[in-house]
């Protein structure tokens, strides 16, 4: 995953998508060069850039139709200080687009907007905290009460380490400062931490999927108004947006040595994006089965915008990510690019 900063953007349109021009003898399309040049690194920068702003682009991985990059240049709503009800009808626009909790915290917000129409937005959006808290912490008790019972597969020795380990988790979300955050995943991680070293593997294994299901602000909208309870409005917008960024994905990834080149881009949303690190492509399918479907989504909407404009550079990136789709999965995802005429190549 690699996601960049404001400072490496170049602007695809002026550098790199050239003008076409007939060929007064053969009457062909030609591309028409720019006066730029760029090095291979800047060049790499501005496929990204045009890859990460086609209009209309699926994610990858989960199919949402993406927030292009380009969005988050500018200021995503016009004045933060105004009443919560006006920036959140700002945001209507990209509700389409906002993945499933993130939808669900704006109709909430706008709801209540109706009931405090002066508040601002993070104001409202800490109106019903406590009601919040009371409901995540329900869920998270009822899970861990799920896990803390005494298995007769257990040794006396894992059955104390487990009893001591789910008293440490209610610790912490009793005890712990709400300010204090990374709590589920700690959690989660002494769970696993039991898993990997203690012998029951398979009581252990279903341990952990149970403390899996601990509410997390990405599924769960009680804790997402928990955990983004000191947000100002402005970092709430990004929050609420973020997830839904087109993000450069590199399918063989740079930690297994994957190029820093086009054939090995595919855009995926930012969540899904987060979400891969560093799994290797074949279990990151595994884990995605829709991935295939929506991969073929993303490539049409490439092939579609691919087609009507002409990108020096990117003539041959259907082929060559369908390759490396290919490869790196052993034949199991092969792209259909058949529709990919480009208007340029006929003249
Ligand atoms: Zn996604």
């Amino acid at each position: 995953m690699r996601i960049f900063s404001k400072t490496n953007f170049y602007t695809p349109h002026k550098n790199n998508v050239f003008n076409t021009k007939k060929n007064e003898k053969s009457g062909q399309t030609l591309p028409v060069q720019d006066s730029v040049s760029f090095g291979a690194k800047r060049k790499e920068r501005n496929y990204e850039t045009i890859l990460t702003n086609i209009p209309k682009l699926p994610c990858a991985c989960c199919g949402t139709i993406m927030i292009p990059e380009k969005s988050f240049e500018k200021e995503l709503v016009k004045d933060y200080d105004a009443p919560g009800g006006e920036i959140l009808k700002q945001l209507k626009k990209y509700e389409p687009r906002m993945h499933k909790t993130e939808k669900e915290i704006v109709r909430n917000l706008y709801k209540l907007s109706k009931r405090y129409p002066d508040a601002k937005l993070d104001e409202l959006f800490t109106k019903k905290y406590n009601v919040h808290l009371v409901k995540v912490m329900n869920k998270q008790f009822k899970i861990l009460e799920k896990i803390d019972k005494t298995y007769p597969e257990l040794s006396e020795e894992s059955q104390k380490q487990l009893n001591q380990t789910v008293t440490k988790a209610q610790n912490i979300l009793i005890y712990e400062d709400k300010n204090i955050k990374d709590k589920r995943k700690r959690i989660i991680r002494d769970f696993y931490e039991l898993y990997k070293t203690r012998p029951e593997k398979a009581v252990f294994y279903r341990i952990l999927q149970e403390a899996g299901k601990l509410p997390s602000s990405e599924n769960d909208i009680d804790a997402y108004f928990v955990k983004y309870f000191d947000v100002n409005s402005k970092q709430l917008v990004k929050k609420l947006l973020e997830p839904s960024k087109s993000t450069i994905e590199h399918t063989r990834s740079q930690y297994e040595n994957g190029k820093d080149h086009y054939s090995n881009y595919l855009v995926l949303c930012r969540r899904c994006n987060g979400k891969r690190n560093t799994t290797p492509y074949k279990k990151f399918i595994a884990q995605n089965p829709k991935m295939p479907e929506n991969t073929q989504k993303y490539i049409n909407a490439v092939i579609e915008y691919l087609n009507k404009h002409y990108v020096y550079g990117l003539e041959h990136y259907p082929q060559q990510i369908k390759a490396t789709l290919a490869e790196m999965t052993e034949g199991e995802v092969i792209l259909d690019i058949s529709k990919y005429k480009p208007k340029w190549r006929q003249g």
